[in-house]
């Protein structure tokens, strides 16, 4: 009698840990769903149409982190980081590129690499620019890049020659000058959404985007029901905070098409900075540069992109200078 109760007992226990656990899968998937979901893009076609969506809050975090972003900046580096990520997802494997967006406003320059793989790093000149809300009560990316200057887009091929690209900034809101570079470039139009959400604490809510690129041949009602749903989707952060993820995303923009899934890339923040390619970068000063160091005794030597910081003792100078 009394080992049924304590078999009843553990029982129950272990049912209220079952109960637990599942509400709490429950509840982290409904309430903090981009906290779960780990970074992704996903490619897909549809009736004359080619779609990629990435979610991409982890790496962005970890790229804000790194740079101590204040928002301005986060959301123009996590816009171009995303932004350089989709326009990746194009390229052939061990190709890479770069998108850098040198516009008048106080950020300066801001860059982004990334690679089909799904690495992505990248940095802005002046990461705590701070500015006022603008009038829609948005981060103020575009006062922050500026509205004047250049987006270029380098395509490292792995050729002797790479490829350049550039065109003159539209909004300095990032996705319309990347839309725009497309178009002016590369004669493709498409239609391009980046959103970086930022906390009161300065971590990534959400952070995602887009690329829609209707097929040459696409009949003027393919371009109107996908103009039509992009204007009906909201900001790619909403749908994300919501939970959704690329395929979720992609799924909105394409309604009332019939969708064919593709590929899934994992998505990371990655620097391929090493101590011998700083080494290099030391030994290309001028001798009078490097004495200049020895003579103080040491060098600390940090990546613009991840921040890593690399020591140089004097006596190693001196051997980098010989
Ligand atoms: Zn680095």
């Amino acid at each position: 009698m009394a080992s049924r109760i304590i078999i009843r007992s553990i029982v129950g226990l272990y049912k209220d840990l079952i109960c637990a656990i599942i509400a709490y899968v429950i509840k982290k998937s409904y309430v903090k769903g981009s906290d779960i979901m780990k970074d992704h893009l996903v490619k897909a076609t549809a009736e004359d149409v080619r779609i990629f969506a990435a979610v991409t809050t982890d790496l962005v975090g970890e790229a804000v982190k790194r740079h101590d972003c204040y928002p301005v900046a986060a959301a123009a580096l996590g816009r171009t980081m995303t932004g350089a990520l989709l326009l990746a997802a194009n390229l052939k494997n061990e190709e890479a590129i770069t998108v850098k967006i040198q516009g008048n406003g106080p950020l300066g320059k801001i860059v982004a690499d990334a690679v089909p793989e799904g690495y992505a790093r990248g940095y802005v000149d002046n990461p705590h620019v701070d500015l006022p809300l603008n009038a829609k009560g948005k981060i103020d990316v575009a006062g922050g890049v500026g509205q004047n200057g250049l987006i270029s887009v380098t395509r490292f091929t792995g050729l002797k020659k790479n490829i350049i690209g550039s065109a003159e900034l539209v909004t300095g809101e990032i996705a319309e000058d990347l839309t725009n570079y497309l178009y002016i470039s590369e004669q493709t139009p498409s239609s391009i959404g980046l959103g970086v959400l930022v906390d009161t604490d300065l971590s990534i809510k959400a952070a995602g985007g887009f690329f829609v690129q209707p097929l040459p041949n696409a009949s003027e009602d393919v371009l109107n029901r996908i103009e039509s749903n992009l204007c009906a989707v909201g900001s790619v952060t909403s749908l994300i905070s919501e939970g959704l993820n690329a395929n979720g995303i992609i799924t909105k923009i394409l309604e009332g098409f019939e969708v064919n899934f593709l590929e899934t890339t994992d998505l990371h923040f990655h620097c391929h900075c090493t101590r011998e390619r700083i080494e290099e970068v030391l030994m290309s000063l001028g001798r009078d540069d490097l004495q200049s160091l020895i003579d103080d005794g040491h060098a600390e030597v940090g990546c613009q992109f991840c921040g890593k910081k690399y020591q140089f003792t004097a006596d190693k100078l001196e051997a980098l200078k010989s």
